[in-house]
């Protein structure tokens, strides 16, 4: 098996990742369980922030990382709250504000599109010129008003036209194979099988 660390210190994500990449011959581990701290997130686009965890945890431990960096973003904000989402209505998080926030940002706006955005960054080791790199985007617009119960975060603000529910109305089983995250680590997973580390 080899060794990757998870630059996040989310369990859950780390089981997710597991599951896929266990059978490809690699053992995921939570870069707390190696004494990682946080790395800061300064930049302004998901890639350069999920390139810098990768790169601060690959640092450390001398392993191969996997970071990712994930939000939400709005046309008619000009892609905000984007880098911002979880903190969008400032310290301490709050989904609650942060949805309030954005329903205010939009009370006049007839443009309601917007999109969730993963990025996934795997490095080989801190120097490695050429990461790999997948993303994905998941399409939907904002409601006026939140529904469901389901999910985190914009799910419960964000409709999925086609299936006239909001992504916290949806099974969270069928979430996880529709997300943002979703088509990130397929893509991922076809590089991967490609191009051993
Ligand atoms: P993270 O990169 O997973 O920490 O996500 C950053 C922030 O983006 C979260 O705190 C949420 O506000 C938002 N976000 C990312 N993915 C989702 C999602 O699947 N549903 C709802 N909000 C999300």
């Amino acid at each position: 098996m080899t060794r990757l660390v998870l630059a996040s210190n989310n369990a859950k994500k780390a089981d997710e990742l597991s599951a896929l990449l266990e059978p490809l011959g690699y053992d995921v581990l939570l870069q707390s369980s190696l004494g990682v701290t946080e790395a800061d997130e300064p930049h302004p686009t998901f890639v350069e922030n999920a390139l810098a965890k990768a790169r601060h945890a690959a640092r450390i431990t001398g392993l191969p990382a996997l970071a990712d960096d994930s939000g939400l973003c709005v046309f008619a904000l000009g892609g905000a709250p984007g880098v911002h989402s979880a903190r969008f209505a400032g310290d301490p998080k709050s989904d609650a504000r942060n949805n309030e926030l954005l329903l205010s940002r939009l009370a006049d706006c007839d443009d309601r599109r917007a999109f969730f955005s993963c990025t996934l960054v795997l490095l080989r080791h801190a120097d490695d010129p050429q990461p790999l790199i997948a993303d994905g985007q998941w399409s939907g617009e904002i409601l006026h008003a939140p529904r469901g119960d389901n999910g985190f975060g914009y799910d419960p603000l964000f409709l999925l036209p086609e299936m006239g529910q909001t992504a916290a109305e949806l099974d969270g089983a069928l979430k996880n194979t529709l997300s943002h995250r979703a088509q990130a680590m397929r893509h991922l997973l076809t590089r991967l099988e490609a191009t051993r580390l």
